[in-house]
């Protein structure tokens, strides 16, 4: 333990993850703390980031967000899911839904009881017996207080990255503008004592969050921390993304339509929607990339193609010394289940929870980066199932189902081929609902399944599905369409 009390907090970098941290430390430690943010216009941001999933209201509420000012500041959309396309096979479509599937028990979950009655032909699709995804094929929504549907948002990151400014500067962030230069490092503990501007400004702290994206200035490029790479899991390693406009009503999901060589997300805002072809350059070049987003975009571009490149992977330590890496900067797997935006938020949620008040010690680092690299793992073990099981025939493809899985995930596999199980383990994002949905998705059908459904007899089993789905029918039936909530809450005219 250093035992250097920390109260000068300073954040490099204002992408989403800056302007998140800052907005979060400042709301709920900010009479604690003094806190800095640096970042540079001539820089500028990754752009990208505009698609959430539920976790996130969750955390707005935390910090007191008002969710219309929000959602209108944002140009944001209301999201139900993730439509797959073409995964498995060309041709298939499934939704990883938010939201709950069936009834479960304690005995067994839902699945296990659908699966005996499809068995028998008393079951229709999976995706019948859950409410948000039949509403977001509908194309239907309301939220609100009242609303029983889980939802996260499509929003505008650009627009959000302002938004959170502006609520967390006049809770009392400094913003400093300027390009960083050096990082200055204690000569006995290596700890970073200041950042050091281009204008030759000092800005010293106790405690430094790195949030300058995918170089991580402080984290690698001061500390050397080193990156654990994951690209012979998730090969992709190129983006072209683009803004184009809305040809039709919002969706409310996202589209990731697998592509030769990746896939393509398709993310509708309240007036634009945006564009990307996530793809492995190996089996695809820049020029192809371009050619194949322009052929398949709707509507007319509104900002020229970006390419973006990424490594997938993980920083050894998220936390080392006194810096710790938040967003980009701590690493990156890649956007398939739009999960980046959620790990900023609970890393700074975690951050606020162990903040080191008295000191930086060895204890709380530890338990702050294993929860982090569990967290991760198992996320990126979620989006590496979507790619290894597939029945395509392109090179891409078969590299990914051929290639060797992390254990952890084989595991799961296993489990579910033999038997039907799935689960959420302890410091897991995704539901055993969401391992379910992909799993059945990408065609894995288990040999085996808990027994529960032959308690029932033929006609009961029929007769409570067909309950539940009535159930959702009806309640969908209630819903208004999307846009027009959408316009509604806004205060625009539909049209
Ligand atoms: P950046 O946006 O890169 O911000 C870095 C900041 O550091 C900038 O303010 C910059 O000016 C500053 N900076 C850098 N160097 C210096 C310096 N020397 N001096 C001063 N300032 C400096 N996430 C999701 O949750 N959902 C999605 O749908 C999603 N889609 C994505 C699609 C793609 C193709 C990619 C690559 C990422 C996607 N992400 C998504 C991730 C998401 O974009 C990021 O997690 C999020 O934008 C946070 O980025 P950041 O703030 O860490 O980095």
């Amino acid at each position: 333990m250093d035992g250097q009390a920390v109260k000068r907090v300073v954040i490099a970098g204002g992408g989403t993850a800056g302007w998140t941290v800052a907005a979060a430390l400042a709301k709920n430690l900010g009479s604690l703390l003094e806190i800095s943010l640096v970042e540079s216009d001539a820089i500028g941001t990754v752009g990208v980031g505009e698609s959430t999933i539920p976790t996130a209201r969750r955390f707005h509420e935390l910090l007191g967000i008002d969710e219309r000012s929000f959602v209108c500041a944002t140009q944001a959309s209301f999201k139900l899911g993730i439509a797959f396309e073409d995964w498995a096979k060309i041709g298939d479509r499934y939704f990883h839904a938010f939201g709950v599937t069936g009834q479960s028990t304690w005995l067994a979950d839902f699945h296990h009881v659908w699966l005996q009655a499809r068995e028998q032909g008393l079951a229709g699709e999976f995706g019948d017996y859950c409410l948000e995804l039949q509403a977001a094929e509908a194309g239907k929504f309301e939220g609100g207080k009242g609303s029983r549907l889980n939802y996260a948002y499509h929003l505008d990151a650009s627009a959000y990255g302002r938004f959170l400014r502006a609520f967390a500067e006049p809770l009392g962030v400094r913003r400093i503008e300027g390009k960083i230069a050096q990082v200055d490092l204690a000569s006995d503990t290596g700890f970073i004592e200041a950042l050091v501007l281009e204008s030759a400004e000092r800005v010293a702290g106790d405690l430094f969050i790195d949030c300058t994206g995918f170089r991580g200035l402080l984290i690698e490029e001061a500390l050397a921390t080193g990156y654990e790479d994951w690209t012979h899991w998730l090969p992709t390693d190129s983006a072209l993304a683009v803004q184009t406009e809305a040809t039709g009503p919002a969706r409310p999901y996202t589209r990731a339509i697998a592509r030769p060589a990746g896939w393509q997300w398709q993310i509708p805002l309240q007036k634009r929607v945006g564009n990307g072809l996530v793809f492995c350059s190996r089996y695809l070049s820049d020029d192809e990339a371009h050619a194949q987003l322009a052929r398949q975009i709707e509507g007319a571009m509104l900002t020229d193609p970006r390419l973006i490149r990424f490594r997938a992977g993980t920083r050894r330590k998220a936390w080392n010394r006194n810096c710790i890496a938040i967003g980009l900067a701590s690493g990156f797997v890649e956007p398939l289940e739009s999960t980046s935006i959620h790990l900023i938020m609970i890393a700074v949620t975690r951050l606020m929870q162990l903040f080191p008040f008295g000191g930086i010690s060895e204890a709380l680092i530890s338990r702050y980066n294993e929860v982090s690299r569990r967290e991760l793992e198992s996320i990126r073990d979620f989006i590496v199932l979507h790619y290894h099981l597939n029945e395509r025939d392109e090179e891409f493809w078969r590299e990914c189902r051929t290639m060797d899985i992390p254990d952890t995930l084989a595991e799961r596999l296993a489990l579910f081929r033999d038997a039907g199980h799935a689960y959420q383990a302890a410091d897991e994002l995704f539901r055993t609902d969401s391992w379910v949905q992909v799993m059945l998705g990408q065609r894995l059908s288990p040999r085996g399944h808990h027994a529960m459904g032959r308690l029932m007899r033929p006609e009961q089993l029929s007769a409570a599905l067909a309950n539940i789905a009535a159930n959702i029918d009806a309640a969908v039936a209630r819903l208004p369409q999307h846009q027009t909530f959408l316009d509604r809450f806004c205060g625009h005219p539909s049209g």
